[in-house]
């Protein structure tokens, strides 16, 4: 499975504790990240993450992009909801794409915990869900 992280800067800390706390779930996985995010996890785990550019320099957008081609699973993104981002832009796009495209997205830390819980039982049927719907086919 193919699995993205993005914190903002005062939930950094939230997701350290929670990607270590389940670092034997996400091991064996695919992993990318925002820059600082993925530097963060990396420093606290000795999980392997494709780290892109950091989120207000177009991290968001990358991952974006890999949501547009088909080639990400689930989106754990803990946002600060009382702060300001000056990539807002970006985060509304990246948060459309996962709704065009029907992506899990965990935007908070109870959202994060349902959908990590569901990793470690391998229950990935929303997927062939999502590929049914897929923007431009025709459910049948
Ligand atoms: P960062 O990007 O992981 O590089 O901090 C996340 C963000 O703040 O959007």
């Amino acid at each position: 499975m193919k699995i993205a992280f993005i914190a903002h800067d005062r939930k950094k800390d939230e997701m350290v504790n929670f990607v270590t706390a389940y670092e034997h779930v996400f091991e064996g996985h695919e992993m990318f990240s925002t820059g600082t995010t993925g530097e963060r996890i990396m420093e606290a785990t000795n999980l392997k993450i494709h780290r892109f550019m950091s989120g207000p320099l177009g991290g968001d957008q990358q991952i974006g992009s890999l949501v547009a081609q088909d080639e990400l699973d689930l989106i754990i993104f803990l946002r600060d909801p009382l702060m300001a981002q000056p990539h807002e832009p970006d985060i509304s796009a990246l948060l459309r794409l996962c709704d065009v495209y029907g992506i899990p997205v965990a935007t908070n830390i109870a959202t994060a915990e349902i959908l990590v819980k569901a990793i470690d039982r391998g229950d990935f049927a929303w997927r062939e869900l999502v590929h049914k719907y897929k923007p431009g086919v025709d459910p049948e």
